[in-house]
């Protein structure tokens, strides 16, 4: 077996334990040449697809590209040449890494809607639990949450909701029976927040789930019930009787991150102008 037959067999063994297959395909075809020039370790390999994936994500220079220009500059051969390339590379990296964060004055590229079918749907879950942060080891603020809705449709690139729920949006019709069968200590005070798995405010009073936790709020005054949300969607709250220990609140952005990356929300002055109208 010829040197660079060997280097493809190995590269195909450690294939799949690296983010090859979802570079892009031209990013595919350099790492298939440099594995053909170069002798590799599995470690190196590993940080030229994890290098080509963020390079993609951050908009920047491509690695072709930049493995490239960086081989037509370099004069020396051999395993000395590869040393030098990777650790250019992985310098160039560590570079953008420490930058501060840039946006294309075009902006992101933004997904065109976030498309979800809305399902009622009956499950056994319980819709509280403690903030899944909450730990022994953790300081903590001891916020339990209530699951109202699965799903969001704002989008925000950097969110995992979008992930655990694919397509839908689920509403549960027993949701205002769990909440009143929810046990808790009358002699504790709790702090309760809503948008544990979507935004609270952006599917408003749909399928009741705004009545569902007032008449919550209003039955436990030892609760403390927190409707946190990037939306405008105050309406029901300007008609409606609103219970004393439930509250807004609105998770605030620079107008640039909220511009690229918190794609359906409201924008700041929406947010800002909708707390004033609530407050008011
Ligand atoms: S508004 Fe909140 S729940 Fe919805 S996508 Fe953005 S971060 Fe996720």
């Amino acid at each position: 077996m010829s040197r660079a037959d060997a280097r493809s067999a190995k590269f195909e063994k450690y294939r799949e334990q690296t983010l090859f297959d979802r570079l892009d395909a031209e990013d595919q075809v350099c790492i298939w040449e440099i594995v053909g020039r170069y002798s590799l370790s599995f470690q190196e390999l590993r940080q030229l697809c994890e290098g080509g994936l963020d390079l993609e994500m951050w908009g920047e220079k491509s690695l072709h590209s930049w493995w490239q220009e960086a081989e037509e500059e370099l004069e020396i051969r051999g395993q000395a040449r590869k040393e030098k390339l990777l650790k250019a590379f992985r310098a160039w990296l560590g570079e953008l890494r420490s930058a501060p964060k840039r946006y294309p004055e075009t902006g992101l590229g933004k997904p065109e809607s976030v498309s979800l079918e809305r399902v009622v749907k009956h499950s056994e879950r319980k819709v509280i639990g403690m903030c899944p942060v909450a730990s022994e080891e953790t300081v903590c603020c001891n916020l339990q949450t209530i699951d109202a809705v699965e799903n969001c449709g704002f989008g925000c690139s950097y969110c995992t909701i979008q992930t655990f729920y694919g397509q839908s949006v689920s509403f549960d019709p027993e949701l205002p029976e769990k909440l009143l069968a929810i046990q808790l200590d009358s002699e504790r005070f709790y702090h309760i927040g809503t948008g544990q798995s979507s935004d609270a405010l952006m599917w408003g009073n749909q399928y009741g789930l705004l009545d569902g936790l007032c008449d919550f709020a209003r039955q436990r005054p030892n609760v403390l019930l927190e409707f946190k949300t990037k939306s405008k969607n105050v309406a029901y709250f300007l008609k409606n009787e609103v219970p004393a220990n439930l509250f807004l609140s609105w998770s605030l952005n620079t107008p640039t991150i909220i511009d690229n990356e918190e794609h359906f929300t409201a924008d700041l002055e929406e947010r800002l102008g909708a707390a004033r109208r609530v407050a008011d």
